[in-house]
């Protein structure tokens, strides 16, 4: 792993800007999984405040937001290059909906302004007409992962570019609200080492598999299941679950 020590560190990304959604929760869970399998993990939460960020981290986690936080945050991490430079190559990062947009070239606001984004991946966002608001089903890219269930909120319709792949097909719901190159609704994007989504929920509780899919690419290991009856319980509902 990243650290000196066999200990995961995931470290939240502004939560005190970031934090609408109960995004962070996700750290919850991959600290929580890592552990069931022995492996220690402790949890970073990267404020506003911190004025050397850690780029030693194994897992970055940003989250969504308003609009004005999501530009304050933006300005904030340019302000340090290393970080998101270790979010894209040596770490795992995911990003939730507005953290997704700021990953991405540019993003515009209703009143027309364009603001850069971090620029690690090739995406540009732009204010769709109507606000995408629901439950969302999808089937991930990723193998073995299988459906993604989350919750949807946002006003930013997403363009992947040629060499971008969405993280999944849309079956119900909004998802980046453009469409794949296969002409398929898809949501949010999977790169080399920054997956997005435009599911909260949070999407790791509501996902284990992707949980662990993350854990092991940060930490290299092949993980044994984990077989907890309540979770799958809860995922046939979101996933059966008829209308909004
Ligand atoms: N402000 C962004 C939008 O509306 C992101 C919203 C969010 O993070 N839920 O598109």
């Amino acid at each position: 792993m990243g650290s000196s020590d066999s200990t995961l560190v995931i470290g939240v990304l502004l939560p005190d800007a970031l934090g609408t959604y109960s995004d962070s929760g996700n750290a919850v869970v991959l600290a929580q999984r890592a552990r069931w399998r022995g492996i220690p993990a402790r949890v970073l939460d990267i404020t506003a405040t911190a004025t050397a960020p850690p780029t030693g981290c194994d897992v970055y986690l940003l989250g969504g937001g308003e609009d004005s936080a999501q530009t304050a945050a933006t300005r904030w991490l340019a302000r340090y290059p290393a970080l998101p430079e270790a979010m894209a190559t040596t770490a795992v990062t995911l990003a939730v909906c507005a953290g997704l947009q700021i990953m991405g070239r540019s993003m515009s606001d209703r009143s027309g302004h364009t603001y850069p984004g971090l620029g690690l991946l090739d995406l540009t966002t732009v204010p769709g007409r109507r606000r995408a608001v629901g439950e969302v089903v999808t089937t991930c890219a990723i193998p073995g992962v299988g459906q993604l269930t989350g919750f949807e909120n946002h006003q930013g319709v997403s363009t992947l570019g040629d060499g971008l792949q969405p993280l999944g097909q849309v079956v119900r719901g909004v998802g980046n609200g453009t469409l794949d190159r296969s002409g398929h609704p898809g949501d949010g994007v999977v790169a080399d080492r920054i997956i997005g989504t435009y599911l909260h929920g949070p999407v790791l509780a509501r996902n284990p598999a992707l949980a662990d899919h993350i854990l092991q690419m940060a930490t290299g290991r092949t993980l044994e299941p984990l077989e907890l009856p309540d979770q799958h319980a809860l995922r046939r509902t979101y996933l059966t679950r008829s209308a909004r």
